[in-house]
């Protein structure tokens, strides 16, 4: 591994919309980074904890389980629903000990290696995942699901 930069101390992708959600960020409520309320905590600097998704990468508030870049990938440390125990993370195929990266139809999750198995209307997840991906960070799919890239501010910003 060469990676030397932790999660997010760059910037992170957020939704389009997020100026719109400036005045909870201003009451102290909303994350600075997207402006969602959601589990913001007093200690945690009025922010989500950056994450990376599991299975497309894209660098976003951990606020929720589930990627909203590509929809079906993982965010990391969420407990998946019942019991935290190493079955509920482990892939959906038989005989497959990977930790699963992202839901996905029939099996309920799958590892990185078995993305391009389960079938989304006929399609290989791995390629709707891509498909997601790009749509949400090129702008080219709806408009509620478009992200925009937010950079770390310096800290000597006014
Ligand atoms: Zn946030
Ligand atoms: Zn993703
Ligand atoms: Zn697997």
């Amino acid at each position: 591994m060469t990676t030397v930069t932790p999660v997010g101390a760059d910037g992170r992708w957020v939704p389009a919309d997020w100026q719109q959600w400036g005045h909870l960020v201003r009451d102290g409520v909303g994350c600075r980074w997207c402006g969602r309320a959601g589990s913001i905590g007093p200690h945690d600097g009025q922010m989500h904890r950056p994450a990376a998704c599991l299975a497309c990468g894209t660098v976003q508030c951990n606020d929720s389980s589930r990627c909203a870049a590509c929809l079906y990938g993982w965010l990391p440390g969420w407990s998946r629903g019942g019991l935290v125990s190493a079955d509920s993370r482990q892939c959906g195929y038989t005989g497959c000990a990977g930790d699963a990266v992202a839901g996905a139809p029939r099996v309920g999750r799958v590892c990185a290696a078995h993305l391009d198995r389960p079938r989304v209307n006929g399609r290989p997840l791995a390629e709707v995942i891509a498909d997601h991906h790009r749509q949400a960070l090129a702008h080219t799919g709806q408009q509620w699901r478009r992200m925009v890239w937010r950079p770390a501010a310096r800290r000597s910003a006014p």
